[in-house]
């Protein structure tokens, strides 16, 4: 009944002939069973979106101010991103919170922007690997994600996808096993049922954090896994393509 998700975050590693490649590469490709997004960098929307539409791969932005039009400076307004034909965007990556210190508070704030607008937040928690090692994986994911959902409420939550990213395995070779990634899927979604029963179960949790072929038919098998956000290996068509036939 949750249709899978496969989310290319293509961070800031490409320009335009790479991201207008990169499009037509996914979208020639893209297996009608399950959902399709990318994200490319804020310059690039416009262009990436005009080349997708009419396509079964939607387009969603990295990140929004949470503020709306005005004077903000470098910011991009989430109306901005739904004119230039986003349907998403990414908030609480945690490299957004790690590198420019983006707080539980802005997350929130940012994801009730977009909800105003009309995008879906994905929204990313994850822990350290500190933080793992001090067992306070559960309480930073719930932490995390309760921000969210006070700022969403269980209407805005609706709109709402969630990605679980292990910091520790962002860009770093190292993968939370399928064991690992369902464990904390489950309290995520545990943690949507005590907001609404309904909610929990048509809410999709993507995993996130080095998912790869060769990884993600068994991360994508587990029961509350429900698509991935997918960054280094969503920058060459055919391994991104891979992970959504693995899923369908
Ligand atoms: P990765 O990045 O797939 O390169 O680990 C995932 C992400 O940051 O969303």
């Amino acid at each position: 009944m949750r249709r899978i998700l496969i989310a290319g975050n293509w961070k800031m590693n490409c320009l335009g002939t790479d991201a207008i490649a990169l499009a037509d590469g996914v979208s020639a490709g893209a297996d009608p069973g399950v959902d399709w997004l990318v994200c490319p960098p804020d310059v690039y929307l416009g262009e990436v979106a005009k080349r997708l539409s009419g396509s079964n791969v939607q387009v969603g932005a990295q990140n929004v101010s949470e503020y709306d039009f005005g004077a903000y400076t470098g910011e991009s307004a989430a109306g901005m991103l739904a004119d230039v034909g986003c349907s998403f965007v990414i908030v609480g990556h945690s490299e957004r919170r790690a590198l420019f210190g983006e707080t539980d508070k802005d997350v929130g704030a940012k994801a009730a922007r977009a909800v105003i607008h009309g995008l879906a937040p994905v929204v990313c928690v994850g822990e350290t690997l500190e933080q793992r090692e001090a067992g306070e994986t559960e309480r930073v994911v719930i932490g995390q994600l309760e921000a969210v959902a006070g700022a969403l409420g269980v209407a805005g939550m609706q709109q709402m996808v969630v990605a679980y990213e292990p910091v520790w395995a962002i860009g770093t070779g190292l993968t939370a096993t399928p064991e690992q990634a369902q464990e904390v899927h489950a309290v995520l979604r545990s943690t949507l049922r005590a907001h609404d029963g309904a909610l929990a179960e048509t809410t999709r949790i993507l995993y996130g954090g080095s998912m790869k072929p060769a990884n993600a038919a068994s991360l994508l098998a587990m029961p509350d896994v429900d698509g991935g956000l997918i960054g280094g290996a969503s920058l060459k068509v055919d391994d991104f393509l891979a992970i959504g036939q693995a899923a369908a």
